[in-house]
């Protein structure tokens, strides 16, 4: 079997990996990106045509400057590839009676957001029921003891361009792009690693584990214990006839009941469609990414739109356009791991980031780059250490 020497090797190649890849290349770092699949594909946890971001985000303040880079990386990259990744059309949060309601098991989440907002000095406006509903009259179900917030910088991200973009920008900056290939065990020499996959062996001073949904088969204790992987369904339904979306329509997400499963989120009609995408978050069952079951019944889209969008996001009929399967992994507190290995010197863990990374995805990888390369940085990771588990 061929041995590949390198300087890192990143193993996984979707929003994490394509981003810490593309850092690392362009700081001139030798690097060989590793994926079983080929990436942007659908089997993992980074398609659906869109991705929420906002940067006053809920989750806390130690995201936000992930968050505040990845926009400035987004239009960086833009000018760079030539295609659309975001779309600044804002971003609503609703949330219930005296600003209740849960997310990503933040029960402060909206309080959050608007702390956050004024700490960060990211332009807002707190808005009552009738003032958004006269700006965008799909959100015509809100009650008036509900509350909103508005961010007119979020939107949203077009995931597989962004991954195809930076993995071409990696690509053109000398990364080795091992495609459909599978990273089968992760072994220490000494100083450094060595990466067996199924076609080659690599060896490198470093490996980034950025795999997702699989990650655990990969890293071992104490991983298989703290990162749980859950399926998550996304649907397209179609828009009536007389739908009003105006053509500035934001991003959403809606609390409108107190625990984390009573909400849902939602994107505008794309250009040029006549439909939205809206899913929820479950978080009772857990699977393994080989096991999917990736065809979304359509009892689960009427079971979706009757406890979700029924009598609130006006407009929106009960007809399936489309929907699709997807994977979260999500640690006990729903927060980041991004740390050294605690067993295996050399490997840095790069968690798939709970449901809410990829908005944060292109700032975690000049994160990353920073950190493997002893370079000063703007990131603290602390707060996605380890060591606030107990191991
Ligand atoms: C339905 C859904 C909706 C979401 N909505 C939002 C949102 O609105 N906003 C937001 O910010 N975030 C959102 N997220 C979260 C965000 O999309 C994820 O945090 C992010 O995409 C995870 O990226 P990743 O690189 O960790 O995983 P992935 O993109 O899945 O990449 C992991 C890669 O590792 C590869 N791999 C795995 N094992 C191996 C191996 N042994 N060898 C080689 N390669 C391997 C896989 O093939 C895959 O390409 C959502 C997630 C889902 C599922």
């Amino acid at each position: 079997m061929q041995t590949i020497r390198t300087d890192v090797v990143v193993v996984g190649l979707g929003a994490m990996g394509a981003a810490i890849t593309d850092q690392l290349a362009r700081r001139g770092v030798a690097v060989v990106g590793v994926d079983r699949f080929a990436p942007p594909h659908d089997r993992g946890s980074s398609h659906g045509e869109t991705r929420i971001t906002r940067q006053a985000v809920g989750e806390g303040a130690a995201y936000v400057p992930f968050v505040l880079a990845s926009h400035r990386h987004w239009r960086e990259l833009e000018s760079a590839c030539g295609e659309s990744l975001f779309e600044a059309c804002g971003a609503v949060v609703i949330a219930g009676a005296a600003g209740r309601g849960s997310h990503h098991g933040k029960q402060d989440f909206f309080a959050t957001t608007v702390a956050t907002a004024e700490r960060f000095a990211i332009e807002h406006r707190c808005l009552e029921r009738d003032e958004l509903v006269a700006r965008f009259p799909q959100f015509a179900g809100m009650h008036r003891d509900q509350h909103a917030y508005f961010e007119p910088g979020g939107g949203y991200l077009r995931p597989e361009r962004c991954i195809a973009a930076q993995l071409a920008r990696a690509e053109r900056a000398s990364a080795t792009l091992l495609l459909d290939t599978k990273v089968e065990r992760i072994d220490n020499r000494s100083g450094g690693v060595r990466v067996t996959t199924d076609k080659a062996v690599i060896e490198a001073d470093r490996a980034v584990v950025a795999a997702g949904a699989w990650a655990t088969d990969l890293l071992g204790a104490p991983f298989e214990r703290l990162l749980t992987v859950r399926r998550q369904t996304l649907h397209w339904f179609g828009l009536e006839a007389d739908a009003r979306f105006p053509a500035d329509s934001p991003v959403h997400i809606w609390m409108h009941g107190a625990g984390d499963a009573d909400y849902f989120y939602g994107f505008p009609p794309l250009p040029g469609e006549r439909s939205v995408k809206v899913a929820t978050e479950q978080d009772r069952v857990a699977t393994h990414a080989d096991q999917l079951d990736r065809q979304v019944a359509a009892t689960e889209s009427q079971a979706l739109f009757d406890a979700h969008l029924r009598g609130r996001l006006a407009g929106v009929s009960s007809r399936v356009v489309d929907a699709a399967a997807c994977l979260y992994t999500v640690t006990p507190d729903q927060g980041f791991i991004l740390d050294d290995h605690p067993t295996m010197p050399g490997v840095f863990v790069v968690s798939a980031c709970s449901g809410h990374g990829f908005k944060h995805s292109a700032g975690i990888g000049q994160a990353v780059a920073e950190r493997l390369c002893g370079a000063e940085s703007e990131f603290d990771l602390a707060p996605f250490a380890l060591e606030r588990f107990d191991t």
